[in-house]
């Protein structure tokens, strides 16, 4: 048995029992295996270490009151990670394939899974690495997909509080035409600077501008923004913007909700119109934002004048996280419960 203790565990890395893989090569994917190894045997001409082929997904199970563990969205995961392959061409793994693997890597890890009255949670980690030793510029043949699962504790140790955001205008996060719609490395490298930074100054995550003309709201760090005003849930529309299933889940609980939900460009100013505002994503659902700073412009706008999130905010949150723990019904067959 795991001796976790649960009511202790952050957003980190614990080892778990088995992750699983399997290796792409002579244009088929082997069959899965369960590997107890936490290492990679790699070669270091691989087209991952140096031209940065390495796509990735995260998804969460929970388990519900009545113990049964649930998986959430895992067949939009298989899709978002066929469409990152394509982005940075490498070879996409079958849908049946990467939801079996998921199964395999909870099912083996299930005592991982932390108990409904913790709020934690287990925490899923597909990626897929090229292989291939090769110096010249171009695609590997060979790939490896592994699935990695880790406990994770609640993200809001400290109750449902917004915190600061801010907009630094020297950096960019991914380019209009570039690979900011597809979850890669990558990207994630090109963010660490302006990260780092923000965390510094005592933000919690940069709120990116789109890089072409700086008008327009895009991302916030690893996470989809959204806003909320005059009963309508607005998030923005652009070319650079992974896209959030949390996000997707949320707008379809806005309108059920009876909000109106709008998917446009942001341009900045409205920011000032806005009665609440959020960060969305797996690892927290919701993350309501206090207040943007957009120091080098001398703006600030401030969301929250209490420190509490806003009522809509916290519904939503709410109400999918009601969702993923099977305390409410998954009316659009959203779970799969592991057998
Ligand atoms: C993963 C990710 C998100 C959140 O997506 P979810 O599917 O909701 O977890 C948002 N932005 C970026 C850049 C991401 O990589």
């Amino acid at each position: 048995m795991s001796t976790v203790d649960w009511s202790k565990l952050s957003f980190g890395y614990i080892k778990t029992d088995y992750n699983i893989r399997s290796h792409y090569r002579d244009g088929k994917w082997s069959e899965p295996e369960a590997e107890t190894s936490e290492y990679i045997n790699l070669h270091m001409a691989a087209t991952t270490l140096h031209y940065g082929q390495e796509v990735f997904e995260g998804l969460k199970a929970f388990r519900g009151k009545d113990g049964k563990v649930r998986i959430f969205r895992m067949h939009e995961n298989a899709l978002r990670l066929q469409s990152s392959c394509r982005g940075i061409k490498m070879a996409e793994l079958p849908v049946e394939m990467f939801e079996k693997m998921v199964l395999q890597a909870v099912k083996k890890n299930e005592h991982f899974v932390p108990p409904y009255e913790s709020g934690a949670s287990l925490y899923i980690r597909p990626l897929m690495i090229g292989t291939s030793a090769q110096v010249g510029v171009k695609p590997s043949v060979e790939y490896t997909f592994i699935i990695f699962v880790t406990p994770v504790g609640p993200y809001f140790k400290a109750g449902f509080k917004p915190t600061p955001m801010v907009i630094l205008r020297e950096y960019d996060r991914a380019a209009p035409l570039g690979t900011g719609t597809y979850k890669v490395g990558g990207n994630y490298a090109a963010s660490l600077v302006a990260g780092e930074k923000a965390h510094e100054m005592g933000y919690s995550a940069v709120l990116y501008l789109d890089a072409k003309e700086k008008k327009y709201i895009d991302e916030c760090g690893p996470a989809n923004f959204f806003a909320i005003k005059d009963n309508t849930y607005i998030t923005p529309k652009s070319t650079s913007i992974l896209p959030s299933i949390t996000n997707k889940s949320l707008m379809q609980l806005a309108e059920d909700m009876g909000l109106k939900v709008e998917r446009r460009p942001i341009p900045e100013e409205e920011l000032e119109t806005f009665e609440e505002a959020g960060a969305c994503g797996t690892a927290a659902v919701i993350s309501p934002i206090l207040r943007i700073d957009d120091i080098s412009e001398n703006k600030s706008y401030v969301f929250s004048k209490d420190g509490e999130p806003g009522p809509i905010s916290l519904k939503l949150y709410n109400q999918l996280r009601a969702i993923q723990y099977g305390d409410e019904s998954d009316k659009y067959g959203w779970v799969t419960i592991v057998e």
